[in-house]
C-alpha cells in the first residue's frame, strides 16, 4: 500500500483541528482508493460503539486495507482493518488495539514531527523491513510505542465489562467478507 500523502502531509501536518480533520479525511480517502469495497454494519457499529467507550470524538470505519492495527488518522480519524477481525478472537484483543492506537493519537505522536503512520518510519511500520533505519527514529518510535502501551493499559483498566456476544458477532460477519 502506497501512503505517499501521508509522508508528504506529514512535514506540513495540520495546526487546526479543521485543517487536521481535513487532513484526516484526506489520508482515509487515499487509504480506502486501494481497498476493495465492503459492507459491515453489524463490525462497523461495534467499533462505534467500543470506540466511544475509549475516547469521545472519534470516528471509526472498517476496511479491507493491509495490516490488522488499526490506523490513526488526524482528525480522530481510525480505520480498523478486515484484519484485525480475524487476529483478535476476543473483544479484549480489538479493545486493547484501539485503545493503542488512540492513545497513540491523544498523545500527538508525529502530529509535531517526522514520525507518522504509514510509510518508512511511520508509526506500526514494521522496521526490520525498512533500512537503513536512523537511530534517532527507531528510538523515538519505540518511546511512542510504549506510551501507546501504557495508554491503553489504563483505558482497558478503567472500561466497563466488555460485549464479548457483540464481538462475537461482529466478527463472524467480518470472517465472511
Ligand atoms: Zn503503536
Amino acid at each position: 500500500m502506497k501512503y505517499g500523502l501521508i509522508l508528504a502531509a506529514c512535514a506540513a501536518l495540520a495546526q487546526s483541528p479543521e485543517a487536521e480533520l481535513a487532513l484526516g479525511k484526506a489520508l482515509k480517502q487515499e487509504i480506502l482508493r486501494e481497498a476493495r469495497p465492503i459492507s459491515a454494519p453489524v463490525a462497523s457499529a461495534y467499533l462505534q460503539k467500543l470506540t466511544s467507550t475509549i475516547s469521545s470524538g472519534y470516528s471509526v470505519d472498517i476496511a479491507d486495507v493491509d495490516g490488522r492495527d488499526p490506523i490513526g488518522l488526524p482528525g480522530k480519524i481510525i480505520v480498523v482493518p478486515l484484519k484485525c477481525f480475524r487476529y483478535c478472537k476476543d473483544a479484549a484483543c480489538v479493545a486493547s488495539k484501539l485503545a493503542h492506537t488512540i492513545g497513540h493519537l491523544e498523545l500527538r505522536h508525529g502530529v509535531n514531527g517526522r514520525v507518522f503512520l504509514g510509510g518508512p518510519y511511520g508509526i506500526h511500520e514494521d522496521l526490520t523491513r525498512v533500512r537503513p533505519v536512523p537511530h534517532a527514529v527507531r528510538r523515538e518510535q519505540e518511546q511512542f510505542e510504549r506510551e501507546a502501551d501504557e495508554f491503553a493499559a489504563k483505558v482497558l483498566a478503567s472500561l466497563p465489562g466488555l460485549d464479548e456476544a457483540a464481538f462475537q458477532a461482529a466478527r463472524a460477519e467480518a470472517q465472511q467478507l
